[in-house]
């Protein structure tokens, strides 16, 4: 029997634990990071490096595909594997944060549309507006323009070439067949930061609505199909496929929705379970506090995936909360800004685990600085643009043994980036998504121990 996810050992001291997912390009053993390949490609990385950093399962951005080259064209490629050369597991998104959290940025510009749809949600501020603006550039580079949204789902104008795009619940479920990555997220309304309760609760009973007409379209494409009974017995009855589907809690920053999505989501039994709409320009303190209030509703059986989340600081947290994967452009975009991480001081026996003191001083102070979403990382990089790092022949990194700190020094990888060369790309993004496999082999091992 094929059962998508097993827990392997639960932690004594806290919700943690090992599982394993299994899907048809592999088992992908939890806790893990899923690394960003938004369009089909981690950036700078080829499949083959990623697979030498060890990156079990990566995360590819429906929106994204489906503005360019269109799920049709990776559809007539035969699925997101084959074009892309990647054979590791792929998770896929609804589309939803793109569609809702970015063409809410595009929306601040249409005044029309803002006084008749938004007028009760308090969004206006200029720093909440900029605030916005950077988290939106951390996870995808192109606003699309919203033309409608309803109960039936949303239009928007592509930024790429215009074209009238429409997402409902079954498109993008077909979106996501049509990619053909392994896990897929039911289509959910990203509710923006911040948002009144009204407003939260209006968009979480719509998430669950779609939810609702996801699994429906699941389970009426599995009819559809030619499986032969066998293998369909093989999978949940809300997967079709090789494909499994996982129901999205959302409900903002408010306890009350977050706990009644958590209950309604679970109680749906899709295959997996999502965790959506946080760390969309929220304090770290209320990204924690939105999963901690579901994390006794969460299902035992089945994974749990945290949609955008992967400061380093964090992460321990929420594992300790039942999380199983993560996913989040940070190590990746960090490295194309030159933003090292230090494996010493991450897994440095003095500072271990890499929690941040709760007073919030560091993100206090780098507010300040005005990057927010970048915040609490600083400690745990170097940024190699610095001059120091010219005369500086050590390895990047003193206590990593990747391919790049067993064959450069800082002050080659200061001159590719100085110089913008691409190899300078390539190099920090492997060093840094070794680092985070690393962080995570550490965290399954506490885990074994009963010491996290
Ligand atoms: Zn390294």
């Amino acid at each position: 029997m094929n059962k998508f996810f097993t827990v392997s050992h639960q932690s004594s001291k806290s919700k943690a634990r090992l599982g394993e997912i299994r899907t048809d390009h592999g088992i992908i053993k939890t806790p893990v990071f899923a690394p960003c390949g938004t369009k089909g490609t981690i950036k700078s990385l080829t499949p083959q490096l990623v697979k030498d950093i060890g990156s079990q399962v990566a995360f590819v951005n429906t929106y994204h595909l489906v503005t360019h080259p269109g799920a049709d064209i990776i559809k007539k490629a035969g699925g997101i594997h084959k074009y892309s050369g990647f054979d590791i597991p792929l998770m896929s998104d609804s589309g939803g944060f793109q569609v809702f959290s970015l063409a809410r940025n595009s929306m601040t510009r249409q005044s029309n549309f803002y006084h008749t749809h938004l007028k009760s949600e308090k969004i206006t501020s200029a720093s909440s507006q900029k605030n916005q603006q950077r988290k939106a550039d951390i996870r995808g580079e192109e606003q699309p323009l919203l033309v409608k949204i309803s109960e039936d789902g949303v239009k928007f104008r592509s930024t790429f070439d215009g074209q009238l795009i429409e997402f409902t619940p079954e498109k993008s479920m077909k979106f996501q067949r049509q990619i053909g990555a392994d896990i897929n997220m039911a289509f959910d309304e990203c509710t923006y930061y911040p948002a009144t309760h009204e407003y939260s609760e209006r968009a979480m009973e719509r998430t669950h609505k779609w939810l609702l007409r996801c699994i429906k379209y699941k389970d009426s494409e599995l009819k559809f199909l030619s499986h032969t009974s066998q293998k369909r017995k093989n999978f949940s009855s809300s997967s079709f496929g090789n494909q499994y589907i996982y129901g999205v809690i959302q409900g903002a920053t408010f306890e009350d929705l977050r706990k009644k999505s958590a209950e309604f989501v679970v109680s749906q039994n899709t295959p997996g379970v999502a965790i959506g709409g946080v760390s969309v320009g929220e304090s770290k303190k209320e990204m924690r506090e939105q999963v901690k209030w579901v994390a006794d509703y969460l299902p035992k059986d089945r994974p749990v995936h945290l949609l955008g989340v992967g400061q380093i600081d964090d992460i321990i947290d929420l594992v300790k909360y039942g999380i199983d994967t993560f996913d989040c452009v940070e190590p990746t975009r960090l490295a194309r800004m030159g933003r090292l991480y230090q494996l010493s001081r991450i897994l440095s026996e003095n500072s271990f685990p890499p929690v941040l003191a709760t007073s919030g001083r560091l993100e206090k102070s780098l507010r300040v600085v005005g990057n927010p979403s970048f915040s609490a990382t600083r400690e745990f990089d170097i940024d190699i643009y610095k001059m120091v790092y010219k005369n500086n022949f050590e390895k990047v990194d003193k206590d990593c043994d990747c391919y790049v700190c067993q064959n450069f020094t800082k002050s080659y990888l200061h001159h590719l980036f100085k110089q913008r060369e691409i190899l300078g790309y390539t190099l920090a993004t492997f060093h840094n998504l070794w680092v985070m496999e690393k962080l995570f082999d550490k965290i399954r091992e506490l885990i074994s121990e009963d010491k996290i």
